[in-house]
């Protein structure tokens, strides 16, 4: 028997593998079936080239778990090796800069492994010892035996073999028992090793006998050897991408679409990448692409290595290009990664194109459902937007789907203001803005149904890349009339103190509420519009729309709504309100107005032309005087209005009327109103 130490240059290595990869400890069953799994291909190569003449046979790469002597033992009928290939590969660590590098690294066992090509070595995170029978495929060769315990002494020597290949054999230790479960080992191997190209079995098959499981004769395979990703696209059919995406995710509604990637220049990478259906919470679909270096598992957490709106995707990448063992940082920075990442962009949009153009009623049939994806790509991705441009959807609240360019086709003609914008209305609500879409309407306008989670963002988005000349509106944000104003607006003309009169009563029956807050304004309508109206700021909506999906917004989150309570003052029923006003308020109101005019004429008499803080003290005092006596008169005339307001029934009636085609009226104020419509009728 011989005797040696392993060449590293650090004293113990073993002690650091098991201390610093604690968080990864399972990766070690990955490790060792993907060299099962490579001696075997190796083997394959050579026998197709000749170097290996006998019979292949059967090359399932066999785990088994044996609980009385506490061992997992992963066999494979490869290339084996001789006596001075163990020498070369399993006693020669490179190793430099060791400890610096641990200690950088200590929560990445992938990084670590990678950089050592520890592979093999990541065994004695789980063992207390570890022997390699091996025998090689080579004519002539001699079975070996290695054994190791986990200092850096090893022996070697002479073994009975009768097949070629190599036995792994772990002597689990202590603290890891968990891996002589079975149900662990399946775990693990449905993880790491689903999809491996050479066939892995996980002892027998079980069958259920006379009340208790027992083996069959049959494997256990658990892989799939050829999943959908490896095969050509022209050998396979739309169920077979169904099936596959059964496969990754049993759970799953059906998928929209699927994209098969299979690019070898300027790197590798295969694939097919699904368009799930997405829930309400965009979060959880998260995380589900799963990563694959030459059908390995590495990673279903993708962040960096596809763009992040990718990320709501499903499905597989496959690519030796891409590091199997490197910690993520790496993988982030890495060029070919980055190559990789907007290659897939490409091909997602180009697939995206095709189907378009091929099936636009199948993708118009899945367009409110696909459209999340789009829109968020078009938001985050600017190369992605340029391309969408082309086959990104808009949908009109009679459900009917424009590309981009014929929405502005369709609406160019009718919807252009008199300066020239085009004017896109749109609605969040069939049912809640039906009167607003009606209005536009009945002008032969069209309205854009924009009620996706992402809208207001997207948006801003078109608004900001048509250079100006483009408006969005929501159809409710104002009349009609005045979203497309075809012509100047025309002047108000009501007198001074009757705006004053209407801004104090309509103020006073408006909601008290500190979550709302009212301005009153006054437009010169036709009479076809309604005589009071409420709208909400347009800006002051979307960003506070904004702000819900987006954190650093919560200044204008956190702000009140903010609404116009517009009085068309051209209207009858504001000059028969203002007429039923001046008849029960005039005799107390216009005493006090014509007070309010003689105290202004006084003061302005004091003032002169000087600006107050240049008066002489005794004047100031008197100015200070006169302001306190005005707002008292003011105050006065405000209580007249405010009282007559509150005994008006058809002033209260009109601001409810306003209130209700908000959606606005609730709860008390909603019953009030019904009982005080019953009453006038
Ligand atoms: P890596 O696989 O990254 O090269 P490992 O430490 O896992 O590093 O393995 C070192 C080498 O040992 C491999 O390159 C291979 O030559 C040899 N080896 C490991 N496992 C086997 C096996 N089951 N059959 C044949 N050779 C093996």
């Amino acid at each position: 028997m011989q005797k040696g130490n392993i060449g590293v240059t650090t004293d113990n290595i073993f002690p650091v593998i098991k201390k610093f990869l604690y968080s990864d400890h399972e990766i070690f069953l990955r490790e060792l079936v993907s060299n099962a799994v490579d001696a075997t291909q190796k083997l394959k190569t050579f026998a197709s080239v000749g170097e290996f003449k006998g019979e292949l046979g059967d090359v399932t790469v066999n785990v088994n778990i044996d609980k009385d002597k506490g061992t997992l033992t992963i066999s494979d009928r490869g290339i084996g090796m001789t006596e001075e290939e163990i020498e070369k590969y399993i006693n020669q660590i490179a190793f430099s800069g060791a400890e610096e590098f641990l200690e950088k690294y200590k929560n990445d066992a992938n990084a670590i492994i990678g950089h050592f090509g520890l592979g093999f070595y990541s065994s004695f995170m789980v063992s207390k010892r570890v022997d390699i029978i091996t025998k090689s495929f080579k004519e002539g060769a001699k079975a070996v035996k290695w054994s190791c315990d986990g200092s850096p002494e090893y022996t070697m020597e002479d073994a009975e073999k009768a097949d070629r290949g190599t036995d792994i054999v772990l002597h689990i230790d202590d603290e890891n028992k968990e891996f002589l479960e079975d149900h662990k080992i399946t775990e693990l191997l449905n993880k790491y090793c689903k999809f491996l190209p050479v066939p892995v079995a996980f002892g027998k098959k079980k069958e259920w006998k006379d009340g208790k499981q027992v083996e069959t004769g049959e494997l256990n395979v658990i892989n799939n050897t050829t999943p959908a990703w490896t095969r050509k696209p022209a050998d396979l059919k739309d169920e077979d991408y169904q099936k596959f995406y059964r496969e990754l995710y049993p759970m799953a509604d059906d998928p929209l679409f699927y994209i098969h990637l299979n690019v070898d220049f300027p790197f590798n990478l295969t694939g097919i990448l699904y368009f799930p259906k997405i829930k309400n919470n965009i979060e959880v679909q998260k995380n589900k692409i799963q990563l694959y270096c030459n059908q390995v598992f590495v990673t279903d957490s993708v962040e960096g290595i596809v763009p992040d709106f990718l990320t709501l995707l499903h499905g597989v990448i496959d690519s030796p290009d891409i590091p199997l063992n490197v910690s993520r940082s790496y993988l982030q920075s890495d060029s070919n990664v980055k190559k990789i990442s907007s290659h897939i962009t490409k091909k997602v949009a180009d697939r995206l194109q095709d189907i378009f153009k091929q099936q636009r009623p199948d993708y118009e049939a899945k367009w409110d459902d696909l459209k999340i994806f789009i829109v968020y790509g078009m938001l985050t991705d600017e190369k992605f937007a340029e391309r969408a441009e082309s086959f990104a959807l808009l949908k009109n609240v009679d459900g009917k789907y424009f590309t981009f360019e014929e929405y502005k086709t369709l609406i160019e003609p009718n919807q252009k203001d008199k300066d020239g914008n085009l004017v896109y209305l749109y609605a969040t609500d069939k049912e809640a803005q039906h009167t607003y879409i009606e209005a536009a309407k009945s002008k032969g306008y069209d309205v854009l149904m924009m009620d996706g989670m992402l809208d207001s963002h997207f948006i801003s988005r078109l608004e900001q890349k048509s250079e100006g000349k483009v408006r969005y509106a929501r159809v409710d944000a104002d009349v009609i009339d005045k979203l497309i104003m075809k012509e100047d607006a025309k002047k108000v003309d009501l007198p001074n103190e009757a705006q004053n009169a209407l801004i104090d009563m309509f103020n006073s029956q408006l909601p008290n509420d500190n979550k709302k807050s009212f301005v009153i304004t006054f437009e010169n309508l036709s009479a076809d519009n309604l005589p009071v109206y409420i709208m909400q700021n347009e800006f002051m909506r979307r960003m506070k729309e904004m702000s819900a999906t987006q954190s650093g917004m919560n200044f204008y989150g956190d702000m009140p709504d903010s609404y116009n309570l517009v009085v068309n003052a051209a209207h009858p029923l504001i000059g028969r309100l203002l007429k039923d006003e001046e008849a029960a308020c005039g005799e107390k109101v216009n005493p006090l107005v014509a007070k309010l005019d003689e105290l202004s004429k006084k003061r302005a008499d004091l003032m002169g032309d000087k600006k107050e803080s240049d008066l002489p003290d005794p004047v100031k005092e008197e100015v200070k005087k006169l302001d306190e006596e005005t707002k008292k008169v003011r105050d006065e005339k405000k209580d007249v209005y405010v009282k007559y307001a509150s005994e008006s029934k058809s002033l209260r009636q009109l601001v409810d009327l306003a209130l209700l085609s908000n959606n606005l009226l609730k709860g008390e104020a909603l019953s009030a109103f019904i009982k005080r419509s019953v009453e006038m009728m």
